[in-house]
């Protein structure tokens, strides 16, 4: 028996962390393929024998959204994870049973599954995932949309997008009257030289939120008020921001649109 830094490492083969319930895949007979992010793995799979069966030791431990403690094994490096045990650390009992929470949850989990490298350790974006799920879990529903879009803000920042607000991402001159664009080709803010025909304005409410939600944690979320056209303006930037990095923009939020009209 061996004890790693932390404590962690109860043997090489052991590993005990707490981690993220994804989403998961059945396979076989009443077993599943769980997606988890770690906190000190990052992304990884695990399987769980025997977690579909009825009387199942893991009962609904590894259903989406749960933050958990896992004792993992693998016979080597290249093997896969196995679950051995679990203990829940937070159970979103209200996302699970709130629908507009729950599409608002799927849209929190979604760039990591999509956007995140397998087994890079971010404690940074561990943290912005749990702290969010737990916030959303006691928020009211209609304030989810303004949490997601403060998520979205840190997200993209820890992935590498984190703008200077006060000046022009392209040619770099301070914005005059704090009046900016953006686009997907350029990203934002962009001055008023530099906006192209297809680039948005940025409306003073929407401008006010990004600067806000840079330095505000997500515990926060409760306090935001807006209107609901700024809400949109915010909305349509993000989505210039995903398409800017990653070319792509998460699934769940056709479903965010149908739900928050
Ligand atoms: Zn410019």
């Amino acid at each position: 028996m061996r004890v790693g830094v932390g404590g962690k490492t109860v043997h090489s083969r052991f590993v005990k962390t707490d981690a993220i319930v994804l989403n998961s895949t059945q396979f076989g007979e009443g077993h599943k393929i769980v997606k988890l992010f770690t906190d000190s793995r990052g992304k990884i799979e695990a399987s769980a024998f025997g977690a579909r069966k009825t009387k199942s030791r893991f009962g609904s431990k590894l259903e989406p959204f749960t933050i958990i403690n896992l004792l993992l094994y693998r016979k080597n490096e290249e093997s896969i994870f196995t679950i051995r045990d679990a203990d829940v650390r937070y159970q979103c009992v209200s996302i699970r049973s709130d629908f507009s929470k729950y599409i608002i949850a799927s849209s929190l989990i979604e760039p990591v599954i999509k956007f995140v490298e397998r087994s890079q350790t971010d404690l940074k974006l561990y943290h912005l995932l749990s702290d969010s799920l737990k916030v959303l879990d006691r928020l009211v529903p209609e304030k989810g949309e303004y949490l997601l879009s403060m998520y979205d803000t840190k997200f993209l920042s820890i992935q590498g997008y984190s703008p200077d607000i006060n000046t022009c991402i392209k040619c770099g001159s301070v914005l005059v009257d704090r009046k900016s664009y953006s686009d997907y080709n350029n990203g934002f803010p962009l001055c008023n030289i530099c906006k192209t025909n297809s680039s948005t304005f940025v409306n003073e409410g929407a401008y006010r939120f990004f600067k806000w939600a840079k330095v505000h944690t997500i515990e926060n979320a409760k306090k935001v008020k807006m209107k609901d056209s700024t809400l949109v303006n915010v909305r349509e930037i993000i989505e210039h921001l995903y398409l800017f990095t990653f070319h792509s923009t998460p699934k769940s939020w056709k479903q965010l649109k149908e739900c928050f009209p």
